[in-house]
């Protein structure tokens, strides 16, 4: 089954194009969604952030502790990549599991996952797709989403990789900036995936 890698900077409206291609009948993968609920829910994985950033990273009743994890990793680049190399085999295992599940006549699925390049799953998918939008644009949808300030939605941005980086490696691009329509835009890559995998 052909694996389609889809990622964009935040507000890019990744979830969003994401919405459309479930709405084509297009089973979607969401790695971050399915790298938090794993953060209680795998064994291993909980073991491994246990051994590596202290029991107090999960309360007695198993809930994960954001703020004492976030507070070693966010400006220490050695323990975010730590973390990376616990959850990112993670969610791999948990993307075979699913695969299992998809049924068989679905033509391909789509991976959504904010860091797809920057995390290196892009090598395992066949092809990739960038969702783009400019930044002002991106930093006005997040802050009426989230409710987050400029500055806080900048600090996030400011820790992935610039439009202009992964414009360079996807292999296609959805310009979600309000010029042109992006469900025309889903639906031209949806008849060329179809055509490929017939
Ligand atoms: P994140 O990386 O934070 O998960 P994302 O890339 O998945 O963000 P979305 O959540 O899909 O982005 O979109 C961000 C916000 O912008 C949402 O509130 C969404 O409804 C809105 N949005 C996305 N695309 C458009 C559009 N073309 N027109 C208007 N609003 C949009």
């Amino acid at each position: 089954m052909m694996k389609i890698g889809i990622t964009g900077g935040i507000g890019s409206g990744k979830t969003t194009v994401c919405r459309i291609f479930e709405n084509l009948g297009i089973p979607v993968f969401y790695a971050d969604t399915v790298a938090k609920d794993i953060m209680v829910t795998d064994p291993v994985l909980i073991r491994g952030v246990k051994d590596a950033f202290g029991d107090e990273s999960y309360d007695a009743a198993g809930k994960l502790n954001n703020k004492h994890i976030a507070g070693i990793v966010f400006n220490d680049h050695i323990a975010l990549a730590k973390l990376n190399a616990l959850v990112h085999p993670a969610v791999f295992r948990a993307f075979d599991l699913w695969m299992a599940t998809v049924p068989s006549a679905a033509p391909y699925v789509l991976k959504e996952a904010a860091l797809l390049f920057e995390s290196g799953s892009n090598q395992a998918c066949d092809q990739t797709v960038l969702v783009t939008a400019p930044v002002p644009t991106r930093l006005k949808r997040v802050t009426e989403r989230d409710g987050a300030t400029e500055e806080q939605v900048l600090a996030r941005m400011n820790k992935q990789l610039n439009d202009e980086e992964k414009i360079k490696m996807a292999d296609f691009i959805i310009r979600n900036d309000e010029s042109q329509s992006v469900i025309l835009q889903v639906m031209e890559l949806h008849n060329r995936f179809t055509k490929i995998t017939e």
